[in-house]
């Protein structure tokens, strides 16, 4: 046993020396951003090109997913050849059974506007926002994936996560680490083992023949109120539209997602204030963990 909780993290229960070699089962959880799409890569060609029929990859629509994050995660995966599973949430009761609790979908079928979200909004009778906590991504993320693993036969801990966090991202790291729920699971991060950072991540991208089609920090539910009010701002300038959905909920259920703004005083920002662009903190990547920190 490592001594050391981050390194056991980094290493997994195995300790296998290439990290991107993964031995199954396992399940690769691929948000849709270039971190985690960087990494399936890695470890796709540390397998020579197949995966193991065990190692899963999942990505989670929450149906708020920019359409250039669709459209990346299909042309990822036609490109390189690989099955990815596209789930989405339908309910978090226990009575229906995991493979009742999630549906699997494509680019074609997959949700576009918001109909996982408002199904988890209308099971909650609530809205997630930074007051009540980022329960979103433990439902519509976390649950959905942990779900699709369980209808394969792998409950949790009997199966290893592998997680898109870069080396430039201790922060994450530990606070995965110390999330209680991941007492239980078999976590890796290949990432941070090669030492990999933003740039590295960039620069294979602007080698590669094809891209997510958007910049930098704008990945996600397009509107996502865990990210700081200045890269809010900037969403609503580069996608007023999209901010219709949170709007609705919010005049539902007569609160806000954000502790300080609304997302029409987000909007009324984005109209008034000067142009602003995403920090490197919107850039992170919603995905398989929940720590509560920004996506
Ligand atoms: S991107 Fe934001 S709003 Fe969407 S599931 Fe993740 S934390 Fe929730």
């Amino acid at each position: 046993m490592l001594a050391d909780p981050i390194a056991n993290l980094v290493l997994g229960r195995r300790g296998v020396s290439n990290p991107y070699l993964i031995t199954g089962p396992a399940l690769i959880s691929f948000s849709g951003g270039r971190t985690s799409a960087y990494m399936l890569k890695q470890i796709l060609a540390a397998h020579g090109g197949t995966l193991p029929d065990d190692v899963h990859v999942c990505f989670a629509n929450t149906g708020k997913e920019r359409e250039e994050t669709l459209r990346f995660v299909h042309e990822c995966a036609t490109r390189w050849g690989i099955q990815v599973h596209w789930l989405e949430f339908v309910t978090d009761l226990r009575s229906v059974g995991a493979a009742g609790r999630f549906e699997e979908v494509g680019l074609n079928s997959a949700s576009r506007n918001g109909e996982p979200f408002d199904r988890l909004i209308e099971r909650k009778k609530s809205i997630p926002s930074t007051v009540t906590g980022r329960w979103c991504t433990d439902f519509l993320k976390v649950r959905a994936l942990h779900d699709f693993m369980a209808t394969q036969g792998f409950e949790l801990g009997q199966y290893t996560e592998v997680i898109g966090i870069r080396a430039d991202e201790a922060d994450r790291a530990k606070r995965l680490q110390e999330s209680e729920r991941n007492v239980a699971s078999d976590i890796a991060l290949p990432l941070i083992s090669a030492g990999v950072r933003k740039a590295d991540v960039l620069a294979f991208w602007k080698a590669q023949p094809f891209d997510l089609l958007l910049p930098r920090g704008y990945g996600n539910c397009d509107h996502c109120p865990f990210v700081g009010s200045k890269n809010r701002i900037a969403r609503a300038r580069f996608d007023p539209a999209g901010t219709l959905w949170w709007a609705e909920h919010e005049k539902a259920k007569v609160f806000s997602f954000g502790r300080t703004f609304s997302m029409v005083d987000i909007l009324g920002m984005a109209a008034s204030e000067p142009q602003l662009l995403p920090d490197d903190n919107a850039d992170a990547e919603c995905g398989t963990w929940c720590t509560g920190e920004a996506s």
